[in-house]
């Protein structure tokens, strides 16, 4: 008998997230239910929350970044017990035998892999999934995280989406390795969730790093977040001091921009990597400055199941969580309206003991 379970969710497009009930399945043998403490805002959750991308079935009931202590498991689970805890993150499942998902990249799963909101939930035909802002999940064991005991639950919440989605393409580029003996010139393109994360991983790395921004008053903040230097992307002056001079990039930024304005940033063979994901398209670059320097604009999906285990682990050793503004879920529509002006420092984070 599936349980009836409180969460916020979005009806339409066009309505804010107000209280609703969702079905979940009882705990099969493989499963892990447990209690959501704490779930993370991402600016994904609100273009999916608003319509804003293209395949969105409602109501939407997002989260995917989701901590909590486990309730109940199935009889084959073998790593989580009653009173763990544990973490999910975008993905709840996928087919486990493509070549994606043998080699550890579960989130290009061919199948595809099954999101945490807003898939065909294998488990209720004709539904699909609803994510963390909820009071309880139940997920497959293999999608299941360990969390380090010595993090911060509530700020290491985040960490399972913008922690992911930063950590992965920065190992991927190679940003931790030197060049010629010098640590990489990374640059982190906007100063939010995804952003704040890349810049402490940056900085865990040994990069110089330097911070791009829209709002002049986060300056000092990405200082203290282990920025080397700060730029203030409208100031084509400070840009063009940096001409030429990048390994790697990574593009945060929630909306439509320019962006050869980072691609003539790079050096040779340089890469700039688009993270966010724009309801409106960025403007087509310019083939000259990719042409002349080999320089490539890549992607990167969130990251695979192993290597966000990897990441939890390498926080907990570094003592890296998110910095986190806590909220009271009845606060979320607010938080959506600051999110989309930048004023967030630098996750919201929502205490689901505010959800009845
Ligand atoms: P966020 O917290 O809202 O941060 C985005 C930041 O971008 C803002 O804080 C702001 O930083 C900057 N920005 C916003 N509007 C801008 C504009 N018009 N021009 C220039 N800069 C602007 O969002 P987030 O949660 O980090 O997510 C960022 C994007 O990544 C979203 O599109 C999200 O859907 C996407 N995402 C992708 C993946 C993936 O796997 N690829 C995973 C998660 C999220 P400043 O104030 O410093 O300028
Ligand atoms: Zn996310
Ligand atoms: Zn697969």
């Amino acid at each position: 008998m599936p349980q009836t379970v409180a969460a916020y969710a979005a009806q339409t497009a066009t309505s804010p997230l107000a209280p609703a009930s969702i079905d979940r399945r009882d705990p099969g043998p493989n499963d892990v239910q447990f209690e959501i403490l704490y779930c993370g805002v991402c600016h994904s959750d609100l273009h999916t929350a608003r319509g804003e991308w293209p395949g969105i079935t409602f109501p939407v009931v997002p989260g995917h970044e989701i901590v909590g202590k486990v309730t109940k498991v199935g009889a084959e689970v073998k790593n989580f017990k009653p009173g763990d805890l544990a973490a999910v993150g975008c993905m709840v499942d996928s087919c486990r035998s493509c070549a994606h998902c043998k080699s550890g990249n579960e989130q290009f799963c061919t199948a595809p892999a099954t999101f945490t909101y807003n898939s065909p939930d294998k488990h209720f035909p004709g539904k699909m999934t609803y994510g963390g802002y909820s009071k309880h999940i139940v997920v497959d064991e293999a999608f299941v995280l360990r969390v380090p005991t010595n993090l911060d639950l509530a700020g290491a919440a985040p960490l399972l989406c913008a922690g992911i989605t930063t950590y992965s393409p920065l190992k991927h580029w190679k940003a931790d390795e030197k060049r010629d003996g010098q640590p990489k010139k990374v640059g982190i393109v906007g100063l939010g969730g995804l952003g704040h994360m890349g810049l402490k991983f940056a900085h865990a790395f040994g990069c110089h790093t330097v911070l791009f921004t829209t709002s002049p008053g986060k300056a000092e903040d990405a200082k203290r977040l282990g920025a080397d230097e700060v730029v203030i992307s409208k100031n084509e002056s400070e840009m063009a001091r940096h001409a030429g001079s990048f390994d790697f990039i990574l593009d945060t930024v929630a909306a439509s921009h320019n962006l050869d304005a980072y691609t003539t940033l790079l050096r040779v063979d340089g890469t700039l990597c688009l993270l966010g994901v724009p309801e409106n398209p960025h403007p087509s670059p310019q083939v000259f400055p990719l042409i002349f320097g080999r320089r490539s604009i890549a992607g990167s999906l969130i990251g695979g199941i192993a290597e966000t285990q990897e990441m939890l682990d390498f926080c907990a050793k570094h003592n890296i969580t998110s910095d986190i503004e806590l909220i009271d879920i009845k606060d979320i529509n607010t938080a959506y309206e600051r999110m989309l002006k930048s004023d967030v420092k630098y996750r919201f984070v929502i205490d689901m003991a505010t959800l009845s």
